[in-house]
Parts: structure tokens; C-alpha cells; sequence
């Protein structure tokens, strides 16, 4: 079997069991957007991703985002979705769909700035850390609503939504319970009514967990090796 031949397999399989999971829960299909997670994957494995339907791809350096955007024949939309130094928000524009990883108001008040002097609204998720655990990044969910009336008086900022990542398991089951806190933190808010601040994406799952996810209401799901194979470094 050739490669295109499992990129076309893996698309497929990825596909299907985001219905399922959709369809299971009562939601629409159509309502999840897939995103191809594409760190250290080559440009013309992108290309082909592009041509098989996958057209939002996320990068966690923006060193390597700005090399592809370069070379890339395709309108790809691009997402942010790793830790993001504020040295680095210099070389984000209007090209940029989402930033996932808002995750400390430095990077806030770095992205506000830059947002002023383009003239541009940066689209944006605040990432939360439901586990605790040390060594993801994200906002305390005790935090968060203080954290979110802080970027609504931003006007180069706004919020679409939350993110997380949760801790590597080999039973998704057990992380459950992190999407459902995710969403019920993300109704709070809403109910609030908060100025230039809106709900409405849930950026959550990731290879070994997105079918719960799904059930949990997630909105985006980030794939990588599900979609691409194991990373090589
Ligand atoms: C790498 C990465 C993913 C994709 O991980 P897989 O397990 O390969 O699907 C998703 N989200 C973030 C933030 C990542 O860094």
C-alpha cells in the first residue's frame, strides 16, 4: 500500500467515526470542524490532505507556519494551536483563522498590540487546563472569568471559545470528564453576556480522544497522528 493510498484511508476512517461520534450524541456531522494538526508534516502531504478535503491545518511554531505559507500551493486556512511566545506575535496577520492557545494575559496584551498597529482583529480561544496538571499550559477554570472580562475591554482580540488539552491516557473515558467541564465553563460564560466575548467553539480532542470529545461538544478537533501517522523528530 502507498502512502496517498493511507492518507486517503486514515481521511476516510477519521471522517466516519467524527459522524459517529456526531450522531451518537444528536449533533450534526457537519458542526465539527476537522483540523489537520500538521507539526513537522512535509508540504506536499499537505497538498494531498488539501485535495482529500481537509483545508484548516494547525501549527504549533510559527517559524514552521511561516516557512509552509510560503511554499504552499493551496488557500489553506492556518490555526495557532501551541504555546505562542509573545516574541513571535510580530509575524501574525489577518492570514491567521484562529489562535487555539491564549493562555496568559502577556500573550493578551502582546496580541492587542499587534492587532492595533495592523488594524486586524485576531480571532482567539483561551485555553484552559482542567487537569492541573504542571506541565500543560491553560488558565485555571477558577480564573477564567476574571481572565475573560480582562480580553473583552481588548478590541484587537476576540474570543470565539475555549481549548484544552487533556492529559495522554490510553482510555479516552477517563478524560471525560475534562470536555464536559470544559463545556459547562463555556455556558457559564455565555450566560453572562459578556461584551465581544461569545462561546460558540470548543476546541477539544486530539487523536486518542476526539470521538468523546465529540459527545462532549466539541466543536474542532485537532488531529495529528490519526490522520498523518506517528511524528518523527
Ligand atoms: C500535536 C498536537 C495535537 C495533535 O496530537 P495528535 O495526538 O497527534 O492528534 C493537538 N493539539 C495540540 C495542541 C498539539 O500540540
Amino acid at each position: 500500500m502507498n502512502m496517498d493510498n493511507n492518507l486517503v484511508n486514515a481521511i476516510n476512517n477519521v471522517k466516519q467515526n467524527i459522524r459517529e461520534a456526531a450522531l451518537k450524541s444528536g449533533r450534526r456531522p457537519e458542526d465539527i470542524l476537522l483540523l489537520g494538526v500538521t507539526k513537522t508534516v512535509d508540504v506536499e502531504t499537505m497538498e494531498k490532505a488539501y485535495d482529500l478535503g481537509i483545508t484548516h491545518f494547525g501549527e504549533n511554531r510559527v517559524q514552521e507556519y511561516l516557512k509552509k505559507t510560503d511554499i504552499i500551493k493551496r488557500e489553506c486556512h492556518w490555526h495557532i494551536i501551541g504555546r505562542l511566545q509573545t516574541n513571535k506575535v510580530k509575524y501574525l496577520d489577518q492570514r491567521i483563522t484562529l489562535i487555539h492557545s491564549l493562555d496568559r494575559i502577556e500573550l493578551a496584551e502582546a496580541l492587542q498590540m499587534r492587532g492595533q498597529k495592523i488594524n486586524h482583529v485576531f480571532p482567539v480561544l483561551v485555553q484552559v487546563n482542567v487537569s492541573g496538571e504542571d506541565t500543560k499550559a491553560g488558565i485555571d477554570p477558577d480564573d477564567l472569568r476574571s481572565f475573560v472580562l480582562k480580553l473583552s475591554k481588548m478590541d484587537n482580540i476576540k474570543v470565539k471559545g475555549l481549548m484544552t488539552i487533556a492529559p495522554y491516557t490510553e482510555d479516552p473515558e477517563k478524560v471525560r470528564y475534562i470536555f464536559k467541564k470544559i463545556k459547562q465553563l463555556a455556558i457559564d460564560i455565555e450566560r453572562e453576556k459578556v461584551e465581544n466575548i461569545s462561546m460558540t467553539e470548543l476546541s477539544m480532542g486530539m487523536s486518542g480522544d476526539y470521538k468523546i470529545a465529540i459527545e462532549e461538544g466539541s466543536t474542532i478537533v485537532r488531529i495529528g497522528s490519526a490522520l498523518f501517522g506517528e511524528r518523527v523528530y
